[in-house]
């Protein structure tokens, strides 16, 4: 197979894969996002079947994405999943549509009316950029106070017409939460433990092994199959009592922080899904 590996920087993450995909006889060329220069016809950019798409910009990801498909390449992940993933508000729809269970959201598009709906179902609640990773700019909302100066921020920065809010109910965790890769099929998992409620590994959430039970990977399957997505990281919130919604899915898997936690070959799983399907 010839592979295009796009990237923005070259991480632990795409060193890795890199060596995975040669260590299976493919031919990879690495090619960074901010050269590359796409026109809008059947013509394809260079000797490649197959792009795996490693884009750190939400931007550059979907539009290169659509770009190399409408060339007739295979994208992993395709720009459809991308773009849902990428969007937490269309990530919401997706997944209410095959009605997999997740926290209840509401967007608003006006201080006011998200204030009043806030209002409407009661404290706390947590609102999210709908673009966004790495638990930046997540908050949660205890009070009508906390809320009227979060949403001060977000609706008066910026132009009117871009204005959106995200919220989400607020699930109370029990010290952690979890994510699921699913490559083609749930491989495994990853417990992230935090003594804060944002538990992001970039926010000093400690990895923990996670086995994943069979609920809990076919809520993941479920979601991925919801976008579409070929190879993603899903993230599960538990409540004390158990029940478990989906969260977010992330479209470029990462695992540089997590991997010898783990114990799941996350390179390897996704260079032999690389190498596999139709050609
Ligand atoms: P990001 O893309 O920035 O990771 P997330 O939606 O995953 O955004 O939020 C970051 C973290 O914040 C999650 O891993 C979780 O710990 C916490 N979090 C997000 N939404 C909720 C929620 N509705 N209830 C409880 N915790 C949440
Ligand atoms: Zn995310
Ligand atoms: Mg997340």
């Amino acid at each position: 197979r010839k592979v295009d590996l796009v990237y923005t920087r070259v991480r632990t993450e795409e060193k890795l894969l890199l060596e995975a995909l040669r260590r299976r006889d493919c031919a990879v060329n690495m090619v960074s996002d901010s050269g590359m220069a796409l026109s809008m016809d059947r013509q394809p950019p260079s000797e490649a079947d197959t792009v795996l798409m490693r884009s750190m910009s939400f931007t550059r990801a979907r539009y290169l994405a659509t770009f190399l498909e409408l060339k007739g390449l295979r994208v992993l992940n395709s720009a459809r999943t991308i773009s849902l993933c990428g969007d937490k508000a269309l990530t919401c729809a997706a997944l209410a549509a095959k009605g997999v269970p997740m926290p209840w959201a509401f967007v608003a598009f006006d201080e006011d009316a998200c204030l009043d709906e806030i209002e409407r179902r009661g404290y706390p609640v947590v609102t999210k950029p709908v673009l966004g990773s790495w638990g930046r700019m997540v908050a949660r909302l205890d009070s009508r106070s906390a809320a009227e100066g979060v949403l001060s921020t977000r609706f008066g920065t910026g132009g009117a017409q871009d204005h959106v809010a995200l919220v989400q109910e607020y699930v109370d965790k029990p010290g952690y939460d979890l994510r699921v890769y699913v490559i083609g099929r749930a491989v495994g998992g990853l417990r992230r433990r935090s003594e804060h409620w944002i538990t992001n590994t970039a926010r000093g959430a400690v990895p923990e092994r996670y086995e994943v039970p069979v609920l809990h990977a076919k809520l993941a399957e479920a979601a991925a199959e919801a976008v579409g997505g070929d190879m993603v990281a899903v993230d599960l919130l538990e409540t004390r009592d158990g029940h478990v919604y989906v969260n977010e899915i992330n479209h470029c898997v990462e695992f540089a922080r997590s991997i010898d936690e783990t114990g799941v070959p996350l390179p390897d799983l996704i260079a032999e899904y690389v190498v596999g399907g139709k050609r």
